[in-house]
């Protein structure tokens, strides 16, 4: 019966081993740094902060995408609320059409801040 529970008191052991290994990471979980892409010009300068994906490369890059106009606030919005515009990508090096993938509530709530 104890070697039972010693292997159960392993395993648990092992399992917060991994989360603190995770949570001591550095590095972000992708490597981007999204509030930098934001603040980058080529990720244009109005609309809805989303990851989109270039047809074209498919690189994965935040971009703001036009504004639906619908009665939703803008971090409730989902990226199927949101339809493919078409904006430059330099790597294709002309325009080309995104996808919005996911919408950056977090950065919708870090510009709102700043604007207060
Ligand atoms: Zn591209």
């Amino acid at each position: 019966m104890s070697s039972i529970d010693d292997v159960a008191d392993q395993e648990r052991d092992d399992a917060e081993r991994s989360e603190l290994h995770e949570e001591c990471n550095d590095d972000p979980v992708d490597g981007r740094d999204r509030d930098a892409e934001l603040d980058d010009p080529r990720a244009g300068h109005r609309g809805i902060p989303v990851d989109a994906v270039c047809t074209g490369c498919k690189r994965i890059k935040v971009k703001r995408a036009p504004d639906p106009d619908i009665d939703v606030d803008d971090r409730d919005l989902e990226p199927a609320d949101l339809t493919s515009f078409k904006h430059v990508c330099h790597p294709c090096g002309t325009a080309t059409w995104w996808n919005p993938i996911s919408v950056l509530s977090g950065l919708i709530d870090a510009e709102r801040r700043d604007q207060e």
